[in-house]
């Protein structure tokens, strides 16, 4: 099949947006003597005129011949190998030409054969993530109408939809997450299958599902994200308590509003960036806190800080099991950084109180982390954000006390250096 090809007066990718390690790699493969291309969500994000994460490169060169090209180059993945090209700290992720079965209905459980550049395409979940761009002659090369798909801003599967998320039915995930991202439609016999095969999703591997989940937290879009999976279906199979939880909630509740607050903080691109355990944890929030009062509602007394880390990790397990096993510092982490916020807002006292006891900070190295949340959360709820000033006033004292406490020792300890008699030597 030809594909079609759009010059740069259609496309008008600016060359200065092609990462400059991702063309030398393309342009050391090219000349000698490889088809070499930008590929997949690179190409999509230069033409929807977003920063792309990452620049990846499919070739014809085999993984062989790839590190015969780059001496610096590592070789990954057991039956399927990439090339990792280092340049610094960024990674060009370099693929030979693959194909795939995209006719069969069966789980994709081994990846595929080499293959042609078509071919390569085709193996790929959405059109507008199947367009190599060829930046020595600055071409889109499109085999699946992804071009146009862009332009009308549509979701498509490449081949037929119900086939595709049974071999694979991560890509339902991705094509939600494609869908908040970039607010696209879903093309109608795509849409269908999602509804058709949702009930799949819990066949595919807990760690992509996870990841996904983790990576959309991280995106700023988390929001729509996270409504768009319960309206279409997909949390209630994966998470079925947190699915319980936001059953006919709209996305104007409150319980979207920490998330909403976590997509603004996100997207401010401070440094350090959020940790998935504080992201994970302003998703467990909400749920959380309503379990915490009613078992305080039952007569109970409330209970200390203690029992809320325990409580923490026991609606951790519940929400998480039976689909997904959280990593055990992911775990502990998130349990500490919801159980923190009983610190700054201790179960049974009441915004309207005044603050009688004295705020005590812990010298934790993860108290940023419950802080970070606190912050979110005073975001969402505007009341909060007195209280949330106290307790930053407060951080940056026992900061400062510590700071000085460290200096003073540092000096002490450089006095005592120029005091000690000095050993002879002999
Ligand atoms: P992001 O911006 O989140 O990284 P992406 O589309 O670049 O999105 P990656 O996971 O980096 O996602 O994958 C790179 C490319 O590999 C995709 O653009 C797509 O062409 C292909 N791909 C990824 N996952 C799948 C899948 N499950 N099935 C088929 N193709 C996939
Ligand atoms: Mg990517």
């Amino acid at each position: 099949m030809n594909p079609e090809i759009y010059t740069v007066e259609h496309h008008k990718i600016p060359p200065e947006k092609i990462d400059q390690d991702a063309f030398y790699v393309i342009e050391k493969l090219r000349q000698s003597g490889h088809k070499a291309y930008l590929v997949g969500g690179g190409v999509r994000d230069l033409l929807l005129n977003v920063q792309p994460k990452d620049f990846d490169v499919s070739t014809s060169a085999s993984p062989e011949e790839i590190r015969r090209v780059f001496r610096n180059a590592i070789l990954i993945g057991r039956r399927f190998r990439l090339a990792h090209v280092r340049f610094g700290r960024k990674v060009i992720e370099v693929s030979t030409f693959r194909s795939g079965d995209t006719e069969s209905n069966e789980l994709i459980v081994r990846d595929n054969e080499w293959g042609s550049e078509e071919e390569d395409v085709m193996r790929r979940d959405f059109t507008i993530n199947g367009l190599f761009y060829d930046p020595h002659r600055e071409l889109v090369i499109d085999y699946v109408e992804g071009y146009r798909d862009l332009e009308r801003k549509l979701l498509r599967t490449i081949g037929q939809p119900d086939l595709r998320f049974a071999q694979d039915p991560v890509r339902m995930i991705r094509l939600i997450k494609f869908c908040a991202r970039f607010q696209l439609e879903i093309e109608p016999t795509t849409f269908e299958a999602l509804l058709s095969c949702r009930q799949e999703i819990i066949k595919s591997s807990s760690a992509r599902v996870l990841e996904e989940l983790l990576r959309m937290l991280e995106s700023g879009s988390s929001k729509k994200f996270f409504h768009l999976l319960q309206e279409y279906g997909l949390i209630m199979p994966l998470l079925p308590e947190l699915a319980y939880f936001l059953k006919n909630k709209d996305l104007d509740s409150a319980n979207f509003d920490l998330l909403s607050a976590i997509d603004q903080e996100v997207l401010k691109r401070e440094q350090p960036p959020m940790d998935r355990a504080i992201l994970l944890a302003a998703l467990l929030f909400p749920l959380f806190d309503q379990y915490l009062k009613e078992s305080l509602r039952s007569g109970e007394k409330a209970p200390h800080l203690g029992q809320i880390g325990t409580a923490a990790l026991h609606v951790i397990d519940c929400v998480f099991s039976p689909f997904f096993a959280l990593p055990r510092r992911l775990r502990g982490v998130t349990a500490f950084v919801l159980a923190s916020q009983y610190r700054f807002t201790p179960l049974g006292e009441s915004l309207g109180d005044k603050i009688e006891r004295k705020l005590r900070l812990p010298k934790d190295l993860l108290t940023p982390f419950a802080l970070r949340l606190f912050k979110c959360r005073s975001i969402a709820t505007p009341a909060l954000a007195p209280l949330y000033t106290l307790w930053v006033e407060k951080a940056l004292y026992s900061a400062e006390a510590d700071h000085s406490l460290e200096t003073s020792t540092a000096i002490h300890e450089e006095r005592e250096k120029f005091r000690r008699p000095r050993r002879q030597r002999h």
